[in-house]
């Protein structure tokens, strides 16, 4: 009986041997071109290290490019890896519509293009897309200022002002309208009040995710309409931009006990900015862990290069303009200073001495 056991093991071994080493064969050939946006934010660096790591674990080769938020340059680098010969192409963009001429290229080469965390709009050459549920994002962040405030509970009115994301990303759209679903009701009721009136991604948008533009438009905000009133929330889209607001807002004297800060929302739960959480500048990030980003698109590349059925659980939401392009949808989590230690540290995605 143990003899019979010990052989069946030898053999389940040996099988799994020859299938890893089957697909390492196979897969050795392909290199996969990873294009990410800018090493200025943390979470994108997250993104190609977890990106890379994990078809380098699959035994691919990775071409890993980071294009510092420069449109002409990714470019050049999504061209480069077509000439080079990538099997697939994993693309964060930075402006999702200027792509169509180089995947014109890739598809001619029989190259498949996975649109990651960012949609590739204006093209029929993207297959696949992965990312979050964004309107999810967007909903959540309202959510967290629907809770800080206690609208529900019926407090108010308070004065609330939006910012938008950059408008040449898809997403920031789906953020700004998830948000909007939870607070157009109460603005409506005059529950919310948005002070400088200033409403519609055509008026709150922020090109490029950039910080200081933000810094700057809550300076203007703050000078031409707060000059005796408070502001009570600032809806924001992206941790960069909370602690460019957190710094307008402190040149004002916000964060005293006599004038605390207002509640701030946030995304991409980046270490400076759960440090602001836990010292109550900010109140609330989204968590989108890149981990499961990295291993859900990781799978698309296996299934692509196997001739699987590549695994997507939506194909209705995100039409690019030209095609409505089959996606999958994880999981966004809201994070507060009461759950931050749970979701980041419990996880494994931080260590609690980052936070020391
Ligand atoms: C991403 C967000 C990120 C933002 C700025 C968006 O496309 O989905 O996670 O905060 O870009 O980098």
């Amino acid at each position: 009986m143990a003899r019979l056991k010990t052989t069946l093991l030898m053999l389940a071994l040996a099988g799994l041997t020859a299938a890893a080493s089957g697909r390492v064969a196979l897969a050795q050939k392909a290199t996969i071109g990873i294009a990410m946006p800018t090493k200025s934010s943390a979470r994108w660096i997250d993104d190609g290290n977890n990106m890379a790591k994990v078809l380098r674990e699959r035994g691919y080769g990775t071409d890993l490019q980071y294009a510092e938020d420069d449109i002409p340059n990714q470019l050049a680098q999504v061209e480069n890896m077509v000439t080079k010969g990538a099997k697939v192409l994993v693309i964060a963009a930075i402006d999702g519509t200027t792509l169509s001429d180089v995947l014109k290229q890739a598809k001619a080469k029989g190259i498949t293009v996975i649109a990651y965390d960012r949609l590739i709009r204006d093209t029929p050459n993207v297959d696949y897309y992965a990312t979050f549920d964004n309107f999810q994002v967007g909903v959540q962040q309202a959510q967290s200022i629907e809770q800080g405030l206690g609208l529900k509970e019926g407090k108010g009115p308070f004065n609330i002002e939006l910012f938008g994301g950059s408008p040449d990303d898809n997403n920031a759209y789906f953020f700004y309208n998830g948000a909007m679903s939870v607070l157009q009701p109460y603005i409506d009721s005059g529950k919310l009040v948005v002070g400088s009136k200033q409403t519609g991604m055509d008026k709150v948008s922020i090109l490029r995710w950039d910080g200081a533009t933000a810094q700057a438009r809550m300076d203007n905000l703050l000078s031409a309409f707060y000059g005796k009133k408070r502001v009570d929330a600032v809806l924001s889209p992206y941790d960069g931009l909370s602690i460019g607001i957190i710094s307008s807002l402190k040149s004002v004297g916000y964060g005293t006990p006599d004038q605390p800060m207002p509640i701030i929302s946030g995304q991409d739960a980046e270490v400076p900015s759960i440090k602001a959480i836990l010292r109550g500048d900010q109140y609330s990030t989204i968590f989108k862990d890149t981990r499961d980003l990295a291993r859900v698109t990781a799978d698309m590349v296996d299934a692509v290069l196997n001739g699987k059925e590549v695994p997507v659980n939506d194909a209705k939401t995100y039409n690019n303009g030209v095609k409505t392009v089959p996606s999958y949808l994880l999981k966004p989590v809201v994070v507060y200073k009461s759950n931050w230690d749970k979701v980041l540290v419990d996880s494994g995605y931080y260590k609690r001495s980052q936070f020391e």
